[in-house]
């Protein structure tokens, strides 16, 4: 045995920081494990990246509950946290005449959901977004909604969260429940529910009076080793993306065409960096491992994109990249529409201590803070007390971010500590200085993909084409190991196969 606790979580993708972070809050031994090397490396690392304001979710269903209630906690939270998110507002764009009236059905959910949504003329849109069709004929626009940084996010959450006494263990994979043993009597006397006491790992057996099923497209598999909801099946839906330069074809908003009845349609957007993103398309496959990116996929999202923008040029594209959305088949009020399945949020029937998620699909990155209060409120209706803890901090401090610092703050900082000075990602203006915070951080960084999701270096032109070397060589120097031992996201992916040079020291 390992150790004992209060609360088992599973899964470390936005859901499961944001239960980690509110449940922190209480006097809680909790335990929070993540199969893969790092924090928000699912479904959270590669998404659209708004925080959608609710009008489209189908009024009665968890999905509309959780998108009403998570969306105005994101200010707090990116005031408490400090990771970038910005309430821009969002507009659905009608293309001809025949798209204008779909406005007004999706401008009467808002209103049943309680979203206010306004219906502007094509005039005003172009007038909002030079750059749009001039076919458009309208738009519907969601002042409540929003854009946010979702690797800032997921990590300042998991980061307060520890701070907070969580224990999170990575390379850590739940394998299988563990059961209180008992006769059918004893059975009988908690009303024939089996009662699960801890989880068997890659790392060991851990024990705990609860356990949080927050593991995105593996849910329905966690949940079926407890022989819950058997007919309920995650199926991979794949979203491509294209990622433009800055500034080339200016985008200043969040733009969706009108939505179809599988998805909410091929976007054009801005984001926090100032790249324009341009997708996804809804393709279902049957691997959940294959976030590769299509020809026929790719075709698919530049045409999507192109009815909304034109003038967007090809050449101005600098990455690609797919997202896999953890999609269930559970039911919801409205069947018609394929990317309504509800989610699943339960303590389910039969079963002592679990707490059950599932299908947290679009607009899961949204809803997670919602979520995670569903789940306490979950825990406490099962009759936790949660006692809050006296020395509770909702403040996770920020660090230095050298590009976003005034040239008196940034020569400061340098005179302080002059690897501030040390610009090591080109095109991000990514400094040694924060390299070296991250590596040391309360969860450190350990690999190329960790730094980058931290500092968002190797996300410009060039790729990390640059700064690739110099990355690897500061994780070595700082973790103090081998450079053959550096990888880009965990092991099987290290950078490096030999030594091409006897090293001679004198
Ligand atoms: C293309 C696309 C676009 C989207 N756009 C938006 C958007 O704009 N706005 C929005 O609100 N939502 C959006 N979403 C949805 C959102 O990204 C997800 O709902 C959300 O990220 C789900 O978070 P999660 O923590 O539940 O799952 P994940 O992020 O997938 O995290 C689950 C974690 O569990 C771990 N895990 C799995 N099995 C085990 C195990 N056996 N042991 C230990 N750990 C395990 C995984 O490694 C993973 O880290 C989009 C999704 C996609 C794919």
């Amino acid at each position: 045995m390992q150790g004992t606790y209060d609360i088992i979580i599973i899964g470390a993708g936005v859901t499961g920081a944001m239960i980690a972070r509110f449940l922190a809050r209480y006097n809680l031994k909790i335990l929070w494990i993540e199969k893969a090397v790092d924090v928000c490396t699912g479904a959270t690392a590669a998404n659209s990246a708004l925080i959608h304001g609710g009008y489209d979710t189908v009024p009665g269903t968890l999905k509309a509950e959780m998108n009403t209630k998570a969306n105005p906690m994101w200010d707090q939270l990116a005031e408490e946290l400090h990771f970038g998110f910005e309430r821009c507002g969002t507009y659905v764009v009608a293309v001809g005449e025949e798209e204008r009236t779909l406005l007004e059905e999706l401008h009467l959910r808002g209103e049943a959901n309680n979203i206010p949504t306004e219906i502007i003329s094509g005039a005003e849109m172009r007038a909002r977004e030079p750059n749009i069709t001039s076919k458009t004929s309208g738009a519907l626009y969601c002042s409540v909604g929003g854009i946010c940084d979702p690797w800032g996010a997921t990590l300042a959450a998991a980061e307060n969260a520890v701070m907070n006494g969580v224990e999170l263990k990575l390379n850590t994979e739940f394998l299988d429940f563990i059961w209180e043993s008992g006769s059918a009597a004893q059975r009988a006397a908690v009303g024939g529910r089996r009662s699960i006491i801890g989880v068997k790992t890659n790392q060991g057996d851990f024990y705990g009076r609860w356990v949080i099923n927050a593991a995105g497209l593996y849910a329905d598999e966690v949940m079926h080793k407890a022989d819950v909801r058997p007919e309920f099946k995650i199926t991979a839906r794949r979203g491509e993306y294209y990622v433009m330069d800055r500034a080339k074809v200016q985008i200043n908003n969040v733009l969706f065409p009108v939505p179809t009845k599988v998805s909410k349609g091929i976007l054009v957007t801005t984001t926090l960096h100032g790249n324009t993103l341009v997708g996804p398309n809804a393709q279902e496959i049957n691997d959940k491992t294959d976030a590769a990116v299509t020809s026929g996929g790719m075709q698919e999202i530049w045409e999507g994109a192109q009815k909304l923008v034109p003038r967007l040029n090809q050449r101005d594209i600098i990455a690609v990249f797919a997202g896999l959305r953890p999609g269930g088949n559970a039911p919801c009020a409205d069947p018609s529409i394929a990317y309504h399945k509800d989610f699943i949020i339960e303590i389910p029937e039969g079963v002592n201590g679990l707490v059950n998620l599932g299908g947290i699909e679009s607009p899961g990155l949204t809803a997670a803070p919602a979520i995670a209060v569903r789940v306490t409120e979950l825990l406490q209706e099962a009759g936790e007390a949660l006692p809050e803890k006296p020395d509770w901090n909702p403040v996770r401090p920020a660090r230095p971010i050298f590009r976003h610092l005034s040239h008196a703050e940034q020569a400061a900082l340098v005179a302080r500590d002059p690897r501030y000075g040390r610009v090591i990602c080109r095109c991000e203006t990514v400094t040694e200085g924060e390299i070296v915070a991250e590596i040391h951080a309360p969860i450190p960084a350990t690999t190329y993909d960790a730094i980058k999701r931290r500092t968002w270096l190797g996300t410009g032109r060039c790729l990390g084409g640059f700064d690739m070397p110099r990355v690897v060589e500061i994780l070595a120097r700082e973790l103090e190991t081998s450079p053959l031992e550096i990888s880009k996201k965990g092991q099987g992916s290290e950078f490096l196969t030999r030594l091409t040079k006897e090293v001679i020291t004198c």
